[in-house]
């Protein structure tokens, strides 16, 4: 059945694909109570469920040749081996009969207590399995609700959209690395780190996408046509010419765009501007350089430790930044330092604890400040490709001035160390601050004399002023980046900079927003990302 569904644009793009749908584990479930001559039927509703959720995953081992085929099949083994277990389903079972409970309060409440025996286990492999638990209650749970098998379906999967509550950029990137075509996110944000990838990686991403779960199931075919606002499950014979046609129409775009200079950008009454690529791959900055960016404006350097298994090593930073560097082709290279924390790095190489609130936790330069051998090493491949082209260091998640001077003399130290093993470095690499954090723009004026520039990190600095979480689709009206609040901080930054003669840019997405271009410009800031 052809379904149109709504939410908000996060990249854009056109793709047509299968959708591959990750359930969520999160599910609301009436208690009605239940007699005791109903606990036959729910024992049978139970089974029933069981044997649809194992019959979907044979099926899916057919189907799953195309993109995410990799990691699939013991995937599937995993979840095959949970549905197959006594101490879950016989588990079910008794508490049915024993608590006279429906199927899906049983089904939760045993979900609850196998979830408390991984959280208790030390090793954080186990530990994680408990999101297959997850992935497999919710796909009985599912079948529970929809009381039967899914309808037939044709199998050959070919590129996929993922449809999922929501998925964590690490993930994102190794998917895209096997293939996917585009996602389509219950929850998230334009804002979220998630869609930023999706966006430079050029993946169609649609948010806050509230209904999409409960059409859409495993192999059915999914269009999305950011240009257009048209998301559909099952296109039919109309809706597929018309995406043909704006495909091709994208495509002489693209080649339009490619031709296009970004040089010698300037408003109408003759401001010049300075125009920025945000990106952390050399085919990207290579693509920006010849199209006429200005250099990078920001390197978000913590996707390289998020998309392997092993935290790189020191020379195996400095090919990366170095290959960024001479990509640029003279032109400046800002890299900003690691900005991790428990939101982006749980689970990935770099041993984190997991947080209640980690935007508010051990992020960005804070981490950077506890783990200092980790910092020091990523300075040194950072500071040795100084001898191949102008760069700039830009520490993240700063609020205090100590963090700046701390940052600073671990920079100098492993400058002066460098030096020393007669490394061809620059006469001097300027270290700049980024403004995302209310209190780091509330004392601009006295950072300004610790840091050579500012960037405005405008996604994280709108989320903390106006405590609307940037990944929440159910905030999306409270995190809004024309706030006077948020304004008058820009206005307080675009300030101190002017006086203390730092130059300023502004890397988060609403830069590259011609809604706020207009306002940016009034507040004095000219340099701007491009994509
Ligand atoms: C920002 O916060 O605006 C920014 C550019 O950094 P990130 O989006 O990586 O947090
Ligand atoms: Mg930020």
């Amino acid at each position: 059945m052809r379904v149109e569904f709504e939410g908000q644009f996060a990249a854009k793009g056109l793709a047509l694909g299968r959708a591959r749908v990750i359930y969520s584990a999160s599910f609301d479930i009436e208690e009605e109570p239940l007699s005791h001559a109903g606990i036959p039927n729910e024992v049978k509703r139970f089974d029933e469920a069981l044997k649809v959720a194992r019959a979907e995953l044979n099926a899916l081992t057919i189907k799953v040749s195309g993109a995410l085929a990799k990691d699939m099949a013991e995937i599937i083994e995993a979840h095959a081996m949970i549905l197959d277990d006594p101490e879950f389903t016989d588990a079910v079972v008794q508490l049915i009969r024993r608590e006279t409970l429906r199927a899906p309060v049983a089904l939760r409440r045993q979900r609850d207590l196998l979830a408390a025996a991984f959280e208790a286990i030390e090793d954080p492999y186990l530990r994680a399995r408990r999101d297959d638990l997850d992935h497999v209650v919710a796909r009985v749970f599912a079948a529970l609700q929809r009381g039967g098998a899914e309808p037939e379906r044709k199998l050959n999967a070919i590129d996929e959209i993922l449809v999922c509550e929501t998925i964590a950029p690490a993930d994102l990137a190794a998917l895209v690395d096997q293939g996917l075509k585009g996602l389509v996110a219950t929850a998230s944000s334009p804002y979220s780190h998630t869609a930023i990838l999706a966006r430079s990686f050029g993946i169609p991403m649609l948010c806050g996408a509230r209904t999409a779960l409960n059409f859409v199931h495993d192999g059915d075919w999914v269009l999305l046509d950011s240009e257009h606002g048209i998301s559909l499950i099952n296109p039919d014979a109309i809706d597929l010419s018309r995406f043909r046609t704006h495909q091709r129409d994208a495509e002489k775009e693209e080649r339009r765009r490619a031709k296009q200079k970004v040089q010698d950008a300037r408003t109408r009454d003759g401001h010049a501007l300075q125009l920025y690529v945000n990106a952390e791959d050399t085919e990207t900055i290579a693509k920006a350089r010849r199209n006429g960016a200005a250099g990078v404006g920001l390197f978000r350097t913590e996707f390289l430790f998020l998309r392997q298994r092993e935290l790189p090593n020191e020379d195996e930073q400095f090919k990366v930044y170095r290959d960024a560097v001479i990509a640029m082709a003279g032109k400046p290279v800002t890299f900003r330092t690691l900005d991790l924390g428990a939101d982006k790095a749980f689970g990935g190489p770099l041993e984190v604890a997991r947080e209640e609130n980690p935007a508010l936790g051990l992020r960005g330069i804070r981490l950077s400040l506890q783990r200092r051998h980790l910092f020091t090493e990523q300075v040194r491949a950072i500071l040795r490709t100084s001898g191949f082209g102008p760069i700039r260091i830009l520490l993240p998640m700063v609020s205090a001035i100590e963090e700046v001077r701390e940052a600073r003399a671990l920079i100098e130290e492993a400058m002066a160390q460098l030096r020393h093993q007669r490394v061809p470095l620059a006469d001097q690499v300027p270290l700049g601050v980024m403004i995302e954090v209310p209190a780091a723009a509330l004392i601009s004026n006295e950072l300004a004399r610790h840091a050579e520039f500012f960037a405005i990190g405008s996604n994280d600095l709108a989320q903390y002023v106006l405590a609307a979480d940037r990944n929440n689709a159910q905030v999306s009206e409270a995190y809004d980046p024309m706030h006077p609040a948020f304004v008058r901080l820009l206005y307080l930054v675009a300030d101190s900079a002017r006086q203390a003669k730092r130059p300023l840019s502004i890397c988060g997405e609403i830069a590259g927003d011609p809604r706020y271009t207009a306002l940016l410009l009034a507040l004095g800031i000219t340099d701007f990302p491009c994509t």
